[in-house]
């Protein structure tokens, strides 16, 4: 794992971004997880214990509070985040942040939530992980699946195609490899990888004095490609499930995907009047006095 304390300045924040931290190691030879979206147990420890070592954890309210200050941060400040609601980080990163005393903010997708959804990327990996053929057809060409090694460049592939294109398009697109690999893709899964925390759950992390739960849209859409009506109900509808299924209103949020095509002065504008306070992105970075709430940097760890 690289050393992402080294990360660490004075008087500046470093807002660290995770999805998922799992128990057990991945079989041999598995696809699954082959980017490390979900992190070992182990080494999400000796993430922390270094971090804690160098630097000075803060909530994402503190953060908030310290940009409206205008002031630097202390130390070298940090923050963990985690993104999209996988029931590992109820289950698995909880307990191990609890024993840290690290705060920690939780950004749910809703629908994902709601039904226990996976994301299309995560039903894309598993449908070429269980796909019986020896390769594929995509975008006018044929794609070799014989091993690992190819499987996961035929991934690379689908994913910078289908995240540059219109979200529209994706659903077919991933129909259509299913109806090549014919076997059917997967809309929720139980194991670790995959499955979503429940609404319970999420209650269980917003009690916690630790914790801080917040919203990532509801369906994971690329907010800043939204229709204006279609991107007011994208974030109204995350905020109304929120504020009904956990009896008050969070104002935290992250963009899915995060990159900077991801968002705009739009949908910032939108978030706002929807009472969220507190946005960060996935743009690699550190962040210094001042920094607006709505563009704070986060460092992917994987
Ligand atoms: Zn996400």
């Amino acid at each position: 794992m690289k050393s992402y304390a080294e990360r660490l300045e004075r008087q500046r924040l470093a807002i660290f971004l995770l999805h998922g931290i799992v128990a057990r190691p991945p079989a041999p030879g598995s696809l699954r997880n082959y980017t490390r979206k979900h992190i070992p147990v182990q080494d999400f420890e000796e993430f922390l214990a270094a971090l804690l070592e160098r630097g000075r954890p803060l909530t994402m309210n503190e953060v908030l509070e310290t940009c409206r200050a205008g002031q630097p941060f202390s130390d070298r400040s940090f923050a963990i985040t985690f993104d999209d609601g996988f029931a590992n980080n109820l289950t698995v990163a909880a307990p191990v942040l609890r024993r840290f005393k690290i705060p920690a903010c939780f950004y749910v997708t809703t629908s994902f939530v709601e039904s226990n959804l996976m994301s299309w990327t995560d039903r894309l990996e598993d449908l070429i992980e269980r796909a019986p053929n020896r390769s594929a057809r995509f975008a006018g060409g044929d794609h070799a699946l014989a091993d690992r090694r190819s499987r996961i460049q035929f991934l690379e592939i689908l994913r910078r195609e289908l995240k540059s294109g219109p979200a529209a398009a994706i659903p077919p697109a991933l129909d259509d490899l299913a109806r090549q690999c014919g076997i059917p893709l997967a809309a929720s899964g139980t194991g670790e990888l995959d499955r979503k925390l429940n609404w319970d759950e999420v209650r269980q992390l917003a009690r916690d004095p630790l914790f801080t739960v917040g919203g990532h849209s509801h369906q994971h859409l690329v907010l800043a490609a939204m229709e204006p009506a279609a991107l007011e109900q994208e974030i109204r509808t995350s905020m109304e499930i929120l504020e009904n299924r956990l009896g008050f209103k969070p104002h935290h949020y992250s963009y899915p995907e995060g990159t900077p095509s991801a968002y705009s002065e739009a949908v910032i504008r939108e978030l706002r009047r929807h009472g969220v306070t507190c946005c960060p992105t996935a743009e690699d970075g550190i962040n210094a006095a001042e920094a607006d709430p709505f563009r704070l940097k986060r460092i992917m760890v994987t």
